[in-house]
């Protein structure tokens, strides 16, 4: 089949020098919420993909690895992780994995932008199947004023599910938002949040990220790395801070866990942990 140039979706990222492309069928969906552009296409190998101002969010063929990676390696690294907050997340995707976890007993989506809920429940609904689950909660507003309210240690896991660091997720990537993520969070609370490309984006946003976490009071941090075909470079990252080793983890829980991954498991979990010469954490 030839495929003409109107048949491609491209992302251009510049920090990379680089595109990703995908060959679309249809625009399904197109709207300008308050916050945000909204675009949905149907793709011919990738299924459905969500775009938000111009970046890929999604695709309904590999956001497993991301959902997957986002939340079990920081539930893994809590003792008895109970009470997760998820800021952004609006597809439920990580939502989903979150409540695959039998000792979770509550979880918030704090996610600024309804419409991208909305529109996840009609165009990813695999990814919404546990939004009725009577653990999940859903609250739209913005998690950095949410998070500036929560009481001190009301909170076990804070997953950051966020777009780039631009627009309303900007103030998501600083060290005052994390030093309330630490007051949040209880003394075994795990904060993980996405990290980029560990490619383009080492010394722009990894880095700074960790110099953020710590000074506003974790004592350790780790970026964990998995592929990701449809985000800039094929290879991302999440980074875990928390008040103990964050590279130790329920090993043996994640060797049994009670329900089914297409990725994460114990050992990939440990393979992520590993850190590129480049790093110098
Ligand atoms: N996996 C995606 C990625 O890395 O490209 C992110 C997916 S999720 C759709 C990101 C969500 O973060 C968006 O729905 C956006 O509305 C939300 N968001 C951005 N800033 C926010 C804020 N300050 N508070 C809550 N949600 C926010």
């Amino acid at each position: 089949m030839t495929l003409k140039d109107s048949d491609w979706f491209s992302e251009p990222c510049k920090e990379g020098g680089s595109a990703f492309s995908l060959a679309i069928q249809e625009k399904l969906h197109d709207e300008q919420t308050d916050y945000q552009r909204i675009e949905i296409y149907s793709t011919t190998r990738f299924g459905n993909l969500m775009v938000i101002d111009g970046f890929v969010m999604l695709t309904s063929r590999d956001n497993f690895l991301y959902h997957e990676m986002m939340s079990h390696p920081a539930l893994f690294s809590h003792p008895d992780p109970r009470r997760a907050v998820i800021i952004g997340g609006g597809d439920c995707g990580t939502l989903r994995e979150v409540l695959k976890h039998p000792g979770v007993e509550h979880v918030l989506q704090v996610e600024i932008d309804e419409r991208v809920t909305r529109l996840s429940e009609r165009f990813f609904p695999e990814l919404c199947a546990s939004n009725t689950d009577p653990r999940a909660e859903f609250y739209f507003g913005d998690g950095i004023r949410w998070m500036k309210e929560a009481a001190a240690g009301s909170v076990d896991i804070i997953i950051v599910d966020s777009t780039d660091p631009i627009g309303p997720a900007e103030g998501l990537f600083t060290e005052a938002f994390y030093r309330d993520c630490h007051r949040v969070l209880g003394d075994t609370g795990v904060l993980v949040q996405q990290s980029e490309s560990p490619l383009y984006h080492y010394d722009s946003i990894i880095q700074p990220m960790h110099d953020a976490m710590r000074a506003a009071g974790f004592a350790d941090s780790v970026s964990l790395m998995f592929p990701q075909p449809c985000y800039p470079s094929g290879w991302w990252s999440a980074t875990l801070a928390g008040n103990r080793d964050v590279r130790r983890f329920r090993e043996q829980d994640a060797q049994q866990k009670p329900f089914t991954t297409r990725y994460y498991n114990a050992a990939i979990h440990q393979g992520a942990l590993a850190q590129p010469e480049f790093f110098s954490k």
